[in-house]
């Protein structure tokens, strides 16, 4: 369990810089200055996720005898969102598209990337001979399969409806088994995890009663663009007869939608147990280092009793225990290198600021909110304030826990 080490109730007092305050500040710098270089990954376990409906627009997708790919890719892809929504309100949840409208296969990608998601789910029907049927999953990599292969050219033909397409993918031609071989030499960081969820997914579409194809790789290009796991799932073929019914009927799309959501469930749970796992590592790590000397958290306490008189009675060691009982949500909203000066211009008019530090880096959060429904209300309203990455913690007895263990705490009571 991450412990704090320090927790202080600020308020944005007036600063009395006197000569020694300001001496020990200089000090404090200085030791900031000299601190190892803060770990750079952030664990923060599955946040947000981009679903990609295929296709849309002038790009119909394959065809079946009545319906279209792009319009079951769509019914499927905003019922998953929604299920996530539900159940998952600290996740976000982001569509490359909602509505039946053209989106080229790099700008799919870009959204994902820009928005820095935790994972990208592609949804798409397939196209085969009459017989052909069942759900199969992707990642990227070699193809080892004529069939896969077809699939990936199939899917990658998108891009001949975009403008200059030439231009945007390097002379990539979704035809040409030559311009596969470039996408492979790329082998993909995300390779595993993304192999992981693919396989989750096939088993709920087994557990559906589906025919599981299996889970395979092919050179998607939207999948190579992205950088964070990524699958795409042929939902089924639209040129079957009945599993075009099948995917076209609407109870059958939730079940669909569903199966995706448990696969999602599953697959974030493991994710979220690693990265409790690594912040306890981490926290072991801060531990040992504490020990060695190395970093001296009372001395940066104390540079705010001498600069905020004010807040003195709260910065007391003992005062802070006390008022640190129980399971507590705040939202943090920076985390910094550096320590920063708690003013209204930095914290946009927040208070009060709560400090802390944590894996040698500053935190800052605000709100003591002691049911989760509240923090969530107060996440929406720093975000307005500009904070457009605020998360929630939450805290028991003033030791750091996640979200998650908090909320199951509450529950039993
Ligand atoms: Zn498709």
């Amino acid at each position: 369990m991450p412990k704090l080490i320090f927790l202080n109730k600020l308020s944005n007092a007036k600063m009395n810089v006197n000569v020694k305050s300001r001496a020990l500040l200089v000090l404090c710098m200085i030791l900031v200055a000299f601190k190892a270089a803060p770990p750079k990954k952030e664990f923060k376990g599955l946040k947000k996720v981009v679903i990609d409906a295929g296709h849309g627009g002038h790009d119909t997708g394959c065809l079946g005898s009545f319906s279209r790919e792009k319009d079951v890719a769509l019914a499927i892809a905003l019922k998953l969102g929604e299920y996530i929504q539900k159940n998952f309100p600290d996740v976000e949840v982001i569509f490359t598209r909602d509505k039946d409208v053209f989106i080229g296969l790099d700008e799919r990608a870009k959204i994902a990337n820009s928005k820095q998601a935790d994972l990208f789910i592609c949804i798409h029907a397939n196209s085969g001979s009459p017989a052909a049927y069942g759900s199969e999953t992707y990642v990227m990599g070699q193809h080892k399969s004529e069939a896969n292969l077809n699939v990936a050219k199939r899917e990658n033909a998108s891009i001949l409806l975009e403008e200059d397409y030439e231009l945007k993918y390097d002379g990539f031609d979704p035809n040409s088994p030559e311009s596969y071989i470039a996408l492979y030499l790329m082998q993909s960081a995300f390779l595993n995890q993304s192999l992981n969820f693919a396989s989750k997914v096939q088993e709920q579409f087994r557990k559906l009663g589906r025919r599981d194809r299996g889970v395979k790789q092919a050179g998607f290009l939207v999948l190579y663009k992205t950088t964070m796991p990524s699958v795409l799932i042929e939902t089924g073929f639209l040129t079957n007869k009945e599993e075009e019914k099948f995917l076209n009927d609407k109870a059958n799309q939730e079940k669909m939608a569903g199966a995706i959501f448990t696969a999602f469930k599953e697959y974030k749970n493991e994710l979220d147990k690693i990265t409790q796992a690594a912040l306890n590592e981490e926290e072991k790590k801060e531990h040992s280092e504490k020990k060695e000397g190395h970093q001296n958290p009372e001395l940066y306490t104390y540079s705010h009793k001498e600069n905020q008189p004010e807040a003195k009675q709260q910065n007391s060691p003992a005062k802070n225990k006390e008022s640190e009982k129980g399971i507590v949500f705040r939202v943090q909203v920076l985390s910094s290198s550096n320590m920063l000066e708690i003013n209204k211009k930095n914290f946009k008019g927040l208070e009060p600021v709560y400090e802390y530090m944590m894996n040698g880096r500053y935190k800052y959060a605000v709100g003591n909110e002691t049911s989760y429904e509240k923090a969530l209300k107060l996440q929406e309203e720093v975000k307005k304030k500009g904070f457009k990455d605020a998360f929630l913690i939450a805290f028991k007895d003033g030791k750091r826990i996640s979200v998650k263990e908090a909320k199951e705490l509450l529950n039993e009571d």
